[in-house]
């Protein structure tokens, strides 16, 4: 294998407005993209459209050989392909009533059976690979306390913990750094770059900055009223 994602002429037109014109976008194993574009140009839809969130009007996705959705039909087995790719959001999608480590040990849910994830029953093994990675991004010392009294920083630093647990070889990242400040910015994109170099990640993050993009990223794709502008 060595593409990780291809997307093949996806189109997407809401009620007013067509969010994605014929995107046609491959990303190779290894790689870290970042997709820059204004606010409204179709970013977010495409991540979206990536995990099989949402089914296209036409076109392709693949993401590690296998179909993600095609002409508006997303694959049945989405839940199994969705174990090998993480999320990280905007708005930290941690549950904040819960720990910070139940929540990383949630991105082992797709790999366990229905019965012990309701009950969130981890193994010692687990618990010791979540604290590893709390470890590996600094924040093993809040690992109790409950996630919405994190500041936004810690929170993504969380959120790429589970990633790392959930062992995600995709990994996408909406917009990851929007709600940071510059420090925390720069920490998140420093531990997404190292997720790409020392676990073999491929990475697609989309960045508002096109400063951080240059710095981090080999590659940049500009997104413009739903077309690829740049690549
Ligand atoms: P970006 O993430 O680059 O800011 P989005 O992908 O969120 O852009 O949005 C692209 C376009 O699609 C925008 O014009 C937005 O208003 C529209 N859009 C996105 N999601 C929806 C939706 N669920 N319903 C209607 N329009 C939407
Ligand atoms: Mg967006």
């Amino acid at each position: 294998m060595t593409k990780a994602i291809e997307i093949r002429k996806l189109s997407k037109a809401f009620s007013h407005c067509c969010a994605l014109d014929g995107v046609s976008l491959n990303i190779d194993a290894g790689e870290m993209v970042a997709l820059i574009g204004a606010s409204g140009s179709g970013k977010s839809t495409l991540m979206r459209h990536v995990a099989g969130f949402l089914p296209a009007d036409s076109g392709e996705i693949v993401v590690l050989d296998q179909v993600v959705q095609k002409e508006g039909k997303i694959s049945p087995t989405i839940r199994r392909q969705r174990a090998e790719i993480g999320f990280v959001f905007q708005q930290f999608n941690l549950v904040g009533r819960l720990p910070v480590m139940t929540n990383v040990l949630t991105g082992l849910l797709y790999r366990t059976s229905l019965w012990r994830s309701l009950l969130m029953r981890f193994s010692v093994t687990e618990r010791q690979q979540a604290l590893e990675a709390l470890v590996a991004v600094g924040i093993e010392q809040s690992a109790w306390q409950r996630a919405a009294t994190l500041s936004g920083g810690q929170q993504q630093r969380a959120a790429l913990a589970r990633c790392m647990v959930q062992r995600a070889k995709v990994v996408l990242a909406d917009e990851p750094i929007a709600s940071l400040d510059p420090e925390s910015a720069r920490n998140v994109m420093e531990l997404l770059a190292s997720m790409n170099r020392d676990r073999g990640c491929t990475v697609l993050v989309s960045l508002h900055q096109v400063e951080f993009a240059l710095k981090y990223c080999k590659r940049t794709v500009a997104l413009h009223r739903g077309k690829v502008v740049y690549d």
